[in-house]
């Protein structure tokens, strides 16, 4: 339908700079998802060596061209490239994952925008569970451009009280128990217990971590086996917030799409 108004097939471009192996399942996961939804997933490998000039370059030809609607980078970068230099350069229109700072400043003023993924999948598992945020005080663990932050803008606009931790944040474990509704994006398995929550709080679990006690399988950040007799509702991982990430990265795309038709 979309194609036929269009008059093209429209595409996701997505981005990644040098080798990452936790990324290559993370697109064959998108690649998927584009096809159930009937969008071309333009694969674009750029070598680990690329320079901040080549980035922007590529970048200026993906913002130019009319049949790419979305552009998703996948993360990390290469050391030498800065996220800025990414997001500095994309277009706020085809940005689908919410990194340019037009699209994050609409976020944190309460604007419509495309938000990142991620913490939008967040917000989308409790709405399908029908979690009320209003009023609540959420706890968001980790700052992240791409995950804490937006999280916490995004609990902001559903009109919950929100607490931001970090690395730096002396009494975590104080601070989540008072929380009806605990984020956690840190990338430290076990991070949160089961003894560190509030009887019945809601607890979404980002983090993706392979530590050698679990014999390197995936765990989150939360140890979901203290957690799970008190938490009222609790995301697992893997098979929690991961897969809903896609969907909303698929709506956003889409969106983008029929924004080019409003160009057409
Ligand atoms: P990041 O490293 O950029 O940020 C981590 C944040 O956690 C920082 O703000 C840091 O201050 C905070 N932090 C670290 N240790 C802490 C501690 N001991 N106490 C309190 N705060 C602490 O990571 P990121 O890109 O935001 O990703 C966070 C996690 O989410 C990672 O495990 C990542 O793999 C995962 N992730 C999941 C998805 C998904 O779809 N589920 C998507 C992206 C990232």
């Amino acid at each position: 339908m979309l194609t036929s108004q269009l008059g093209f097939t429209p595409a996701l471009a997505v981005l990644s700079v040098g080798e990452d192996p936790a990324s290559r399942s993370y697109v064959a996961g998108i690649r998927r998802a584009c096809d159930r939804v009937g969008i071309t997933c333009r694969q674009i490998e750029l070598p680990y060596t690329t320079s901040e000039a080549e980035l922007r370059a590529e970048i200026g030809e993906l913002n130019a061209e009319r049949m790419v609607c979305g552009v998703l980078a996948t993360l990390p970068l290469p050391p030498h490239l800065p996220l800025a230099t990414l997001a500095d350069t994309l277009s706020p229109d085809k940005d689908i994952d919410g990194i340019t700072p037009t699209n994050a400043g609409r976020l944190a003023l309460g604007w419509p925008t495309f938000a990142p993924n991620t913490p939008a999948g967040g917000m989308e598992i409790m709405r399908r569970y029908g979690i009320s945020i209003a009023g609540k005080h959420a706890v968001v663990v980790g700052r992240s451009g791409i995950v804490g932050r937006p999280m916490a803008m995004m609990l902001l606009n559903a009109d919950a009280t929100v607490t931001i931790c970090h690395r730096n944040t002396a009494n975590l474990a104080e601070i989540v128990r008072t929380a009806d509704i605990v984020v956690t994006a840190a990338g430290r398995a076990r991070l949160i217990t089961g003894a560190m929550l509030k009887p019945g709080t809601t607890v979404i679990d980002f983090g993706i971590n392979f530590p050698e006690w679990a014999g390197s399988k995936m765990v989150g950040d939360v140890d979901y086996a203290s957690a799970l007799p008190i938490a009222g509702a609790i995301t697992p991982v893997p098979g929690g917030t991961g897969p809903v990430t896609n969907m909303m990265l698929m709506r956003n795309t889409l969106a983008a799409a029929r924004m080019l038709l409003g160009d057409a």
